[in-house]
Formats: structure tokens, C-alpha cells, sequence
């Protein structure tokens, strides 16, 4: 991008800002956020001095690293399953069928799409075939936690949640998010041990926290991992066109300026 072309940026007035910071969306979007009575010329020249830094994350954004493309795409080509090890390549066959299919393959860890032309949405088939595969790696997982632990539950539900990792009904009953697949394992167990502890506490009291530690000794750090652990999910997992849109904007680029 030159540096000569010009860029729209919006200019926030933030009581609570303390300094100026530029901010770039990863939509790529430009904004200043100010302390209140910061005076506007003053922008301008923060915006000068900043300049090559602003171009370049704008050019990086536009172009977009492979990485951000596999993971805004609806269209995936690759499927890696962090916390079960596994990586599956994804083809699309636009050939007519009687009915949209996805052809497993577990030898060489392919997936066909049967029926998926051009610029149809292939994600309703890729969700329920994440749901299946999350169920055969978790559900023995949980069983392994669940004996060792000395913590039993009634059943293991899988499904796809927009904003819960898992959950505990009173019955002791276990629901699992199908994301939890492109966790690290060690997320992955954090969220089945919670979920278990659960089984005893049915709340956050202390006493579900001493629990917690005593099954999972220095589980506060993967707690606070797990907090920014959505932007790991890939667009396709989530319902509709531009999944990504409703994800936190925690990969925003901001410096802070003085
Ligand atoms: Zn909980």
C-alpha cells in the first residue's frame, strides 16, 4: 500500500483512556481513541509520526496471511483438530448427487463434500461431522477423568454452543462443546475436569475452586488460557456467513502512543 494514500480513521474521545492509542481492527479499520480534551491537531501528528506502522499492518491485514484466510473461510481446505492430534484434508467434489454427503475417510484423513459446488456453504456438514468426531476422542476422555478422579456422571451430551465450553446439569448429566476440538489438550482436559467437579459443587463457591486445585493442581493459568481460547475456532464452526464477525476482537492491533 502507499504511503500516500489516504485512510479514513475515526477519533473516540474516552474518559477512561488515559493515553492516546491507535487501533486497527481486523477488518482493518483505523481508529484513535483519545482522553477527553485531547486536542484534535494533536491526532494528526500522533497519526504522522505513525505513519509506517499503520501501513504496514493495513497492507498485512488487506492480503491477509494464510493463516487468517484458513481461518476466516467457509470453505476450509484443511480441518486441524489441535486437541485430538489430527489434521484432515478437506476436498470438494461439485459432481451431482441425490443429496449433499461428506465421505470419511480415516485411513488418510480425507473428507470428501459430495454435492458442495462453488459458493455453497458446506458448514452443515462439516458441524455435524465435527459433533460425531468430538464425541469418539471426548467421551472417553471424560470416562478416563471422570474413574480416576473418582467423580462419576450420567450422560455426555455433544453439542455446538456459541459461548460455553461445557456444562453440568443437577442430575450430574455432562454437556461438551464440539470447539473444544481445536483447543490444546490440556484446555481440553481443564473443561472436562471443571465440568466434573461440578458433579459435587454445583456453583463457584471456594470450595469448587479447592476442588478444582486439588484435582488439577495450577489450573488458574489454564482458567485464564481458556478465556481467550475462541479465537482459535475457525469461521466454518459457527452458524451462518462470517462467523468470525461475532468472535471478541482480541487479535485488534493497538500501540499506545505517549
Ligand atoms: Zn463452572
Amino acid at each position: 500500500m502507499p504511503l500516500d494514500e489516504k485512510i479514513s480513521c475515526e477519533v473516540i474521545e474516552s474518559r477512561r483512556a488515559r493515553i492516546a492509542r491507535i487501533r486497527i481492527s481486523r477488518e482493518g479499520a483505523l481508529s484513535v481513541v483519545v482522553p477527553a480534551g485531547f486536542r484534535k491537531e494533536r491526532v494528526l501528528s500522533l497519526l504522522e509520526t505513525k505513519k509506517e506502522w499503520i501501513c504496514r499492518n493495513l497492507a498485512r491485514i488487506r492480503a491477509g496471511t494464510p493463516r487468517d484466510k484458513a481461518m476466516a473461510s467457509c470453505r476450509p481446505d484443511v480441518v486441524n483438530l489441535e486437541a485430538f492430534g489430527e489434521t484432515w484434508d478437506v476436498f470438494y467434489d461439485s459432481g451431482a448427487t441425490p443429496r449433499d454427503r461428506l465421505i470419511e475417510n480415516e485411513k488418510s484423513h480425507g473428507l470428501v463434500l459430495a454435492g458442495i459446488g462453488e459458493g455453497s456453504d458446506p458448514g452443515d456438514l462439516l458441524r455435524k461431522w465435527l459433533v460425531k468426531r468430538s464425541r469418539l476422542f471426548l467421551e472417553p476422555e471424560l470416562d478416563r477423568l471422570s474413574a480416576s478422579h473418582a467423580m462419576p456422571y450420567k450422560r455426555l451430551c455433544m453439542r455446538l454452543q456459541r459461548t460455553r465450553w461445557g456444562s453440568c446439569s443437577a442430575r450430574g448429566n455432562i454437556s461438551l462443546n464440539a470447539k473444544l476440538a481445536f483447543l490444546s489438550p490440556s484446555l481440553v482436559d481443564y473443561v472436562v475436569c471443571h465440568e466434573l467437579c461440578h458433579t459435587i459443587h454445583m456453583n463457584h463457591s471456594r470450595s469448587f475452586w479447592d476442588l478444582m486445585e486439588r484435582k488439577l493442581p495450577g489450573s488458574l493459568v489454564l482458567k485464564n488460557a481458556l478465556r481467550k481460547a475462541g479465537s482459535r475456532v475457525p469461521a466454518w464452526v459457527e452458524r451462518g456467513r462470517n462467523g468470525m464477525r461475532n468472535s471478541p476482537s482480541s487479535e485488534a492491533l493497538t500501540i499506545n502512543l505517549r
